[in-house]
């Protein structure tokens, strides 16, 4: 099984190579990751250059995973790896992370690190978004933790007991291994796991805005956030498809309307 690595948080992130560490432990192994930290970037691709994004082989942290840094986002990455790195070498998954922070509930829309997998998703193979949940600045990142969760995620794709089809969003809590209670499958939340909260600037004038985690208020049960506040793995299958389908049997009739009034006679209603 040939692995992909990459993440939102650039090259450096500690979390990039526990992540790199484990799945070498599974088989050949390559790290594509941004040159500079990408958080919050989503789906963006550079579309200055397409197509020619810079990018150049860095020295690796885990001995027989080559690595490169590339001059752009997430997605520019894994399509660097994809089209342009190993041409005569197909992937087999793409697995991204370790993300320093959840990627739950509505903040999976922005997330870097899910929206990396989509390049994958999209290739029809396996896609997994690791995420460690941290609950307060400086809280120190329990990386094997995740990486040691990412492993068995992927061990059971490659066993065929998951399935390739959908991105895996896995959001693993900050704890030792021994104290995680549980593995669960659940559904995106559909609130932010993460807010905004507003806090005066160092100089006393203005103020900034910094991301803290919700409130633990309640959450309903079976969602991303509810699983990982009961110190649980989530795993969240999702699908990418932005229609609503219903809507397209029960809006027809109303845009029939609007067609007619549009085109008059030329409507083919
Ligand atoms: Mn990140």
């Amino acid at each position: 099984m040939e692995i992909l690595v990459t993440n939102d948080d650039g090259i450096d992130s500690p979390g990039l190579w526990a992540l790199a560490e484990a799945m070498s432990r599974i088989g050949p192994t390559t790290v594509v990751a941004p040159d500079s930290e990408q958080s919050g970037v989503g789906t963006s691709v550079s579309v200055r250059g397409y197509g020619d994004f810079p990018y150049e082989e860095v020295v690796s942290r885990v001995p027989g995973v080559p690595a490169y840094s590339v001059s752009g986002t997430p997605t520019d990455s894994v399509i660097v790896a994809m089209r342009y790195l190993s041409p005569d070498k197909r992937f087999d998954i793409v697995v991204s992370g370790i993300n320093p922070g959840a990627n739950c509930g509505r903040d999976v829309h922005y997330s870097g690190t899910v929206s990396a997998t989509l390049q994958g998703h999209f290739r029809n193979i396996a896609a997994v978004a690791v995420s460690l949940v941290l609950r307060y600045r400086g809280e120190k990142p329990k990386w094997e933790t995740a990486a040691v969760a990412a492993e068995h995620v992927v061990r059971h794709i490659e066993a065929g007991h998951l399935p390739v089809g959908p991105i895996l969003n896995v959001n693993v809590p900050n704890l030792p291994i021994e104290e995680i209670r549980g593995v669960v499958t659940t559904r995106t939340a559909t609130v932010s796991y993460n807010r905004m909260v507003k806090v005066p600037s160092k100089d006393g004038v203005g103020f900034t805005l910094q991301l803290r985690p919700a409130d633990e208020a309640q959450h309903p049960e079976g969602t991303d956030i509810w699983a990982v506040n009961a110190d649980m793995v989530s795993i969240t299958p999702m699908t990418l498809d932005p229609t609503d389908h219903g809507l397209v049997v029960e809006l027809a009739e109303p845009v029939r309307q609007l067609e007619s009034d549009l085109l008059g006679d030329r409507s083919t209603g």
